[in-house]
């Protein structure tokens, strides 16, 4: 126990800061219905004494924003122990301004940095906080944008399969809305040679494709024995999920869009998915992250976290039923640069918490960073 709680004194909540940093892509990255070639990470601190935890969510800079002038004064000043209690007085305050989206994005941010901090004030990894349920949790490598030429693809997905050992790969499919099934389909074939018979090969649509396109596609995976169709159709389509899902042989999955706990229930109770996703930078933080596991797991599904890897990798480690985490390119390569203490996937997973550092283990390379920061 550090000095902030020693002598029975709760550690409260002393102050909240952000920082954004904007990292321009490493090459025109874009998947079935959108393209960009920056990512934003908008960095949430907080403070207890001389204990500093810090979260993040990828989403735009105003983001920081709704943390300083609706979020920092509910949280500031709490036990920063009773993560669940601020997280709940945060959903509260956020009522009228409309949680789903940018807002959800900075609750999350603010939730993760206090489950960092709490863990740090306990100098304890995160995943012992939270209490693990496995030593190694497992990772697919994912990008293949549709903005990737062939030579392009195959040199990411042979870095992943080949020089990381990773068994599990995914690339981006329903290019321009469903409007070049054929090129899809080429990549596909394409992704299937580059990586071998052994390895999982997946593939996301981003909700590119109609309902009966997505089950015409779905004969082209079945030959390439693709076992993941992620949001074969838009998520908000919850029959069209569960259609698809009865019409292919892959697993149909989708949750990436989650901001609220009751949207999983919803997408569940639809059967509209075979493994649910959930991001914690949007859903939440890990307080919502953790139940959401949880609906998945009374629905007898497992659960993947979404992108952002080195925020879901503690709590991925603490839920019996999950799947795996998405080793995302885009997030990786901004991790890795922004901050120190990043997990290695080599052999196809990660050992949160090995190291003993507390917290989820990270510290930011603020030199470093600064270069990138733009609010
Ligand atoms: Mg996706």
């Amino acid at each position: 126990m550090t000095a902030a709680h020693e002598g029975g004194a709760d550690p409260r909540v002393e102050s909240v800061g952000t920082a954004v940093y904007t990292v321009p892509t490493d090459a025109p990255e874009g998947d079935g219905t959108l393209t960009w070639d920056a990512t934003t990470l908008v960095l949430v601190t907080v403070r207890s004494g001389a204990t500093t935890g810090f979260g993040w969510t990828y989403g735009a800079p105003p983001t920081a924003q709704v943390v300083t002038d609706q979020l920092a004064d509910v949280v500031t000043g709490r036990c920063a122990l009773d993560v669940p209690a601020a997280n709940e007085a945060m959903s509260r305050a956020v009522r009228n301004a409309g949680r789903p989206g940018l807002i959800a994005g900075a609750l999350s941010a603010v939730d993760l940095a206090l489950w960092d901090l709490k863990a740090r004030l306990l100098d304890l990894p995160l995943v012992r906080l939270l209490g693990a349920c496995r030593p190694d949790v497992p990772v697919y490598g994912s990008g293949g944008f549709t903005t990737y030429d062939a030579g392009q693809q195959e040199r990411q997905l042979r870095h992943w399969v080949e020089e990381q050992d990773i068994p599990r790969v995914k690339i981006k499919i329903g290019e321009s809305w469903g409007g070049a099934t054929r090129r899809d389909a080429e990549r596909i074939t394409a992704a299937r040679r580059a990586i071998g018979d052994t390895t999982e090969l997946y593939v996301d649509a981003n909700g590119g494709y109609s309902r009966k396109q997505a089950v015409r596609m779905a004969g082209h995976l079945a030959q390439q024995g693709v076992t993941w169709f992620e949001e074969p159709v838009s998520s908000d389509d919850l029959t069209g999920l569960a259609h698809v899902r009865a019409a292919v042989t892959a697993d149909v999955t989708a949750g990436e869009y989650g901001y609220t706990l009751p949207y999983f229930h919803h997408m569940l109770r639809a059967d509209a998915v075979d493994c649910l996703q959930a991001d914690a930078t949007r859903c939440g933080g890990l307080t919502v992250w953790l139940r959401a596991a949880a609906l998945a797991e009374a629905a007898g599904l497992e659960i993947s976290g979404h992108c952002a890897p080195h925020v879901h990798a503690h709590a991925a480690a603490a839920v019996p039923n999950l799947r795996h985490l998405e080793w995302f390119h885009d997030h990786v390569r901004i991790e890795n640069l922004l901050f120190d203490g990043v997990l290695d996937p080599a052999g196809g997973g990660i050992r949160p918490g090995a190291d003993g550092a507390p917290g989820h283990g990270l510290t930011l390379r603020a030199d470093l960073a600064e270069k990138y920061r733009t609010g």
